[in-house]
C-alpha cells in the first residue's frame, strides 16, 4: 500500500507533457522566439561558473535593480521561481481555512485555481463579459467576508482582452481594503491603449496598500526557461512573501540573467513593437477569413471557438503549427516570427478550414 495523499489532489489534473512533434511550430506557450541577448548569455554562463555556490536568497541585488527601474524602494519588491510561484505564495500568505476564497474570472490564467485548491483554499470565478473581459462589476459583487485574495490577470490569458485604466482603478477602490488584489500583469509589455489609459498596477498601487502586482522575465524579456518573477507592492505584503518563499528557489543564474536583462530592456522592449505589428497582422487576417478575435494586448491571440477547440488544436498540429486549445472555450495562439505566423495563417485561412471553423 502506497503512503496516505490528500485525497483532494485527485481532482488536480497530473501534468501531461506536451506531445511532441519534431520539426513543428511552438506557438503555444507564449515564449518569446529569440534566444537570451549578448549581455544576458555572458551573466548566465559567468554565474553558471558559480554553480557550486548558494544564490543570494534575498536576490538583493536583482530586488535592487528592479526598484530603481520601478521607482519604488526594495523593501516594496519580492521575486519567485517565476510569477506562477508567487500566485502560490500569495494564495499560503492569505488563505489559512478552507472556508477563504480566492476570487478571479473565468477563463483566466490557468495557475489560478490550481494554486488555490494546493493552498486548500475555495475558488470562485467569475465569468468574462460576452466581449471575453474581465467582468469588473460582477467580482466586485462577488465578494464576500471569505474573500481573501483576487487575481485579476490584465491583459488576460488566454483571451488577450485588457481592462483600462480608469475602470481598474473603480474597481480596486470598491473592494475592501482587508482583500489582497493581484495585478498579474505578465504581458504588460504588450499593452498598446493609449497612455492615458494605459493600466499600470505599479502606478495604481503606490497609494493602495492591499494591491500587489506580478510581472516577470519569462516573456518580453525573453528568460521563461530560467524562472523568474517579480511582486511589487507594500512592505507587509512583500515581507509576509519572503516568509513563505522556498529557500534559494531563484537560483544564481536567473537572478544573473535578470539584471542583465533589465540593463538591456531597451532592445528587449524594442521587440515588443515588431511582435505587436505582426499580432495586428494576424488579427486582420483572421477576421477576414471569418473568425472572432477579441482585440489583444498580448503577446497572443484567442479564438473563442467553444466546442469545436481541440478539432481546430488537432487540425492546425497536422498542418505543423502547435497551438493552445483551452477545453470547450477556445485557442490560444501565441504570436511568432512573422514566417511561422504565416505558417499558422496559412493554415487557418485556407477555405476548407475557415468555412469550418471560421
Ligand atoms: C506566463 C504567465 C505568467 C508568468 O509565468 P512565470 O512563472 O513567470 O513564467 C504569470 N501569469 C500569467 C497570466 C501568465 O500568462
Amino acid at each position: 500500500m502506497s503512503a496516505k495523499i490528500r485525497p483532494d489532489l485527485d481532482s488536480i489534473p497530473a501534468y501531461v507533457p506536451g506531445r511532441n512533434h519534431p520539426g513543428a511550430i511552438k506557438l503555444a506557450s507564449n515564449e518569446t522566439t529569440f534566444g537570451p541577448l549578448p549581455a544576458a548569455a555572458k551573466a548566465i554562463a559567468e554565474a553558471a561558473e558559480l554553480a557550486n555556490r548558494y544564490p543570494d536568497n534575498q536576490a538583493t541585488e536583482l530586488r535592487a535593480a528592479l526598484a530603481d527601474f520601478l521607482g519604488v524602494a526594495t523593501a516594496n519588491v519580492a521575486v519567485g521561481c517565476g510569477s506562477v510561484a508567487l500566485c502560490q505564495e500569495l494564495v499560503q500568505i492569505t488563505c489559512g481555512a478552507p472556508t477563504d476564497e480566492v476570487l478571479f474570472a473565468w477563463r483566466s490564467f490557468e495557475a489560478y485555481p490550481i494554486v488555490t485548491q494546493v493552498g486548500n483554499a475555495t475558488a470562485v470565478q467569475v465569468p468574462l463579459t460576452s466581449e471575453l473581459v474581465h467582468d469588473l462589476d460582477a467580482m466586485a459583487a462577488a465578494v464576500t467576508e471569505h474573500t481573501k485574495l483576487i487575481f485579476v490577470c490584465n491583459p488576460n490569458n488566454p483571451t488577450g482582452t485588457a481592462v483600462g485604466k480608469q475602470q481598474l482603478a473603480r474597481f480596486l477602490d470598491a473592494i475592501p481594503k482587508r482583500v489582497l488584489i493581484v495585478l498579474d500583469e505578465a504581458y504588460y509589455e504588450y499593452l498598446r491603449l493609449n497612455p492615458q489609459d494605459r493600466p499600470d498596477g505599479v502606478e495604481l498601487g503606490r497609494t493602495r496598500p492591499n494591491v500587489v502586482v506580478l510581472r516577470t522575465f519569462s516573456k518580453a524579456y525573453g528568460l521563461a526557461g530560467l524562472r523568474a518573477g517579480y511582486a511589487v507592492g507594500d512592505p507587509a505584503v512583500i515581507t509576509a512573501l519572503m516568509k513563505v518563499h522556498i529557500p534559494f528557489s531563484v537560483n544564481r543564474v536567473a537572478q544573473a540573467a535578470a539584471i542583465a536583462s533589465l540593463e538591456a530592456r531597451h532592445e528587449l522592449l524594442d521587440r515588443t513593437d515588431t511582435l505587436v505589428t505582426e499580432r495586428e497582422r494576424v488579427r486582420e487576417a483572421l477576421l477576414a477569413a471569418g473568425y472572432r478575435v477579441p482585440p489583444s494586448e498580448s503577446n497572443f491571440v484567442w479564438l473563442p471557438l467553444g466546442t469545436r477547440s481541440a478539432e481546430f488544436g488537432e487540425a492546425s498540429a497536422a498542418a505543423g503549427v502547435l497551438v493552445r486549445p483551452y477545453g470547450a472555450d477556445g485557442v490560444r495562439v501565441t504570436i511568432g516570427d512573422p514566417h511561422e505566423n504565416e505558417q499558422f495563417l496559412h493554415f487557418a485561412t485556407a477555405p476548407a478550414v475557415a468555412a469550418q471553423f471560421g
